[in-house]
Formats: structure tokens, C-alpha cells, sequence
């Protein structure tokens, strides 16, 4: 019997700051159970974090502290290449490669590159402008197919879909058109606290849940969420903000749990101040035993060294041997 190949799996968080509860349930979840299933590479993205934090004096600290969060959320680097971006210097040239494939034009149009443009004016660097030309790097250099994100990376996938098929019509068939992965279906986004956008790393600090919080801050920024004196009638539908606090309730909470201030809220019984109470313990369980082991992980530098050996190994026989077809096909072979 022919064995049927595994789809390849990529996945990449940038060391830009604590990693949140958004980065656990978009991306980390993900990345641990595909550990099992599938051959992974997952990657520290260290490159990216260029485009907007080009201060550096940080990076190696969140390097560590954001790879002892991988490790501590369950990810196991004899199951998976687990490594840093700028460890596999191959990226950069598929980079290079990729960007005579990519179109200014639709790169102007994402609308991550229009929020940058907004946030910070003074610093619309060209790497910000190709940001999904190097992610689209990242993943067709190890020939990945399934890419477990977040809600907010829909759009960057499919450039990389673009991108890829404009290579393969050129060139050859190369690579396969990646797609964005969750388990179950829907992809996630985790909302911030105060209802406005999504929890970051960069942005919405003080109502995003980070990893690392201490319990009495996870209490102190849930139970400052927006609400207000609850609905009047029975079974009104939920504004934005309510409908977040369920929504992170879900994550973390029991079903029963969930049910029952469901049906205070279509009884119109519902006492937000309980709810939140309730939230924020859950959400306390959820993240201290993460926050303490990633803690005790982040000192043994030794092993976060290794670790990073070993997964840049890993990714770069991978890399190496996709760059070998790529200039194969791209006809750069004069000999
Ligand atoms: P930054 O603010 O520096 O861009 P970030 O929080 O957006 O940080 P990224 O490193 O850009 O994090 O993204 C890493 C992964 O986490 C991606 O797969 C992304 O889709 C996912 N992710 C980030 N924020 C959320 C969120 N709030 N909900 C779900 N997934 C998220
Ligand atoms: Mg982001």
C-alpha cells in the first residue's frame, strides 16, 4: 500500500512583545495538537518584528521569553522545528525571489499595511510594504500547505496563495497554495477587552490578556471590561462587548458555567459583576500554570539555546532542499 504523504504545516509568531491570550487560541493551540499529526515547522518570526519594532536592544529577551511560551503552552521540539526566523538565512532569498512575483499594487491594498501606514507615519518602510511577501516566504519554503492562524491573517494567506500560483504558472509546479488552518472551522479572534479590536501584542495593552500577567492584573483588567445595567427585554440580542465577554468566557470556562449567565442574560437576570468575577478566575486557572512554567523555562538558557539549534537544523535541511528546486525551476542552474 503507497503511504499518503502528510500536507507539511507552518506557523509563525513575531517576538514583538508577550505573547496573549489571542496568540494562545489563533495560533499556539493550533500549533500543539498539529505536533502530532503532521510534520511542523513553527518560527519564531524575528525578521518581521523588524518591519515595526526596529529597536533591537529587546529582542533577544522576548526571543527567549516568547520561546519559553512555546514551550511552556505544550509544544515539544523533538515533534516539530521549532526555530528562529533569522537562523534560516535561505528565507531571504525566497524573499528576494518572491518580491519580483509580487505586485505593489496589492500590497498597497492590505489593510494591515494601511493600519501601519496609520500607526506609525514616520516609519512606512518597504519591508512593511512587502510584510506578506516575506510571509509568503516563510511558508513556501518549507513547501507548508495548512498555516494555523488567527482571523486576522486571512487576507495575508491568501497573497501567499497568489503568490504561489503565480510562481508555479511561470516557473513550474513548485508549491502548494497554502491555506489557513483551525481546527474545528471558523478561524478566531479573540477580542479585546474594552470591545475595540483584537487583543496585541503591540496595541490595546490594558485590555489584552497577556501570558505572562500576574493574577491580580488578569482580575483587574477583567473585571474593568465594558458592560452596562444589562438587557430589559427577554432575549435581546447582545451588543459587540457582551457578546466578547462570552465569547472569552467560552475559552476558558466550563459549558455549564457558560450556560448558566446565558440564561441570566435571556432572563435578564444576569449580574455582569458575577460574571466577570467568574471570568477572571477562569481565566486565572487558565493562564498561571503557563505563566510559571514559561518563567522557570526562561531561565535555563542553556535549553532554550539547544532548542534553538536543533530546530534551526531542522528547517534549514528543509529550506535547503525547496531552494534547490526553486532555482531549478527559476532556470538559475548555469552549470
Ligand atoms: P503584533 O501586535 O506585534 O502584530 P499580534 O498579537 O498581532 O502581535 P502576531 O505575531 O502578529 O501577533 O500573530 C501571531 C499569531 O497569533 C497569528 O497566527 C495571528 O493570527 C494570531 N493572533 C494574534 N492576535 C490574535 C487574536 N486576538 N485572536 C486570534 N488570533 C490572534
Ligand atoms: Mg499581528
Amino acid at each position: 500500500m503507497q503511504s499518503v504523504k502528510k500536507e507539511i504545516v507552518m506557523g509563525g509568531i513575531r517576538p514583538t512583545g508577550f505573547l496573549h491570550l489571542g496568540n494562545y487560541f489563533g495560533a499556539l493551540r493550533n500549533f500543539v495538537r498539529m505536533q502530532d499529526e503532521y510534520p511542523c515547522f513553527f518560527m519564531l518570526a524575528d525578521l518581521h518584528s523588524l518591519t515595526t519594532h526596529p529597536d533591537t536592544k529587546e529582542l533577544k529577551n522576548n526571543i527567549h521569553r516568547v520561546l519559553a511560551e512555546h514551550l511552556a503552552s505544550g509544544l515539544n521540539p523533538d515533534k516539530c522545528a521549532l526555530y528562529c526566523q533569522s537562523h534560516v538565512f535561505e528565507t531571504a532569498e525566497l524573499y528576494l525571489y518572491l518580491n519580483m512575483m509580487s505586485m505593489v499594487g496589492e500590497l498597497e491594498k492590505t489593510p494591515t499595511f494601511k493600519d501601519k501606514v496609520r500607526q506609525h507615519p514616520q516609519n512606512v518602510n518597504s519591508g512593511l510594504l512587502t510584510y506578506p511577501v516575506l510571509q509568503a516566504a516563510d511558508i513556501l519554503l518549507h513547501r507548508a500547505h495548512l498555516v494555523p492562524v488567527g482571523k486576522d491573517q486571512e487576507q495575508h494567506l491568501e497573497m501567499a496563495r497568489n503568490i504561489a500560483g503565480r510562481f508555479n504558472h511561470r516557473y513550474g509546479d513548485v508549491f502548494p497554495e497554502p491555506v489557513a488552518f483551525n481546527f474545528g472551522s471558523e478561524l478566531v479572534k479573540v477580542p479585546s477587552l474594552d470591545g475595540a479590536g483584537k487583543m496585541s501584542k503591540s496595541e490595546n495593552q490594558y485590555a489584552t490578556l497577556y501570558l505572562s500577567d500576574p493574577d491580580d492584573l488578569i482580575r483587574k483588567k477583567v473585571m474593568k471590561a465594558t458592560t452596562d445595567s444589562g438587557p430589559k427585554e427577554p432575549n435581546t440580542p447582545k451588543p459587540d462587548y457582551i457578546e466578547n465577554l462570552f465569547l472569552l468566557m467560552k475559552l476558558v470556562s466550563t459549558p455549564e458555567v457558560v450556560q448558566k449567565f446565558e440564561a441570566d442574560y435571556n432572563a435578564c437576570t444576569i449580574r455582569y459583576g458575577d460574571m466577570k468575577k467568574q471570568l477572571a478566575e477562569d481565566m486565572v486557572n487558565f493562564i498561571s500554570p503557563i505563566r510559571e512554567k514559561a518563567a522557570a523555562i526562561q531561565q535555563d538558557t542553556e535549553y532554550l539555546k539547544k532548542v534553538m539549534v536543533q530546530g534551526a537544523e531542522k528547517a534549514r535541511v528543509s529550506a535547503q532542499a525547496t531552494m534547490k528546486v526553486v532555482r531549478e525551476a527559476m532556470g538559475l542552474n548555469y552549470y
